[in-house]
């Protein structure tokens, strides 16, 4: 776990561009962003995929959404639509294996995604 980065941003360890927190999340700026607004969604407990979820995290989950619809307004990307999006697993693309939700606004997004 020590040398997951999301847990290194979320302890301040790298330097990350955080634009929310609470006591469960903590919301930084992608780096290498896809769209005018890509800011990822983060638990502060180490999740690797959401196939390791457990009962006790659904709260959680929730916490996430909350933040989302807040970051969303705070933002400005609530009128005009977002997306929420988590990759699961190498075939999706997840390459940090800490749970995150890519949150992307600021343009038009085609469906499906590539
Ligand atoms: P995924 O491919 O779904 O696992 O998404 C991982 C995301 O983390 C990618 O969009 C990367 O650009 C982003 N990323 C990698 N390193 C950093 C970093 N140090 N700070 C912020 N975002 C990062």
């Amino acid at each position: 776990m020590n040398s997951c980065l999301f847990c290194s941003i979320i302890k301040g360890d790298v330097k990350g561009d955080i634009v929310y927190q609470d006591e469960s999340v903590v919301a930084f700026r992608d780096i290498h962003p896809k769209a005018p607004v890509h800011i990822l969604i983060v638990p502060r407990k180490h999740i690797a995929t959401l196939l390791d979820l457990e009962q006790g995290d659904k709260g959680l989950m929730g916490d996430i959404f909350y933040a989302a619809t807040r970051l969303a307004k705070d933002k400005g990307i609530s009128e005009d639509g977002f997306r929420v999006v988590l990759n699961c697993g190498p075939g999706a693309g997840q390459s940090v294996y800490h749970i995150h939700f890519h949150m992307l606004g600021g343009r038009s997004f085609s469906w499906p995604p590539g």
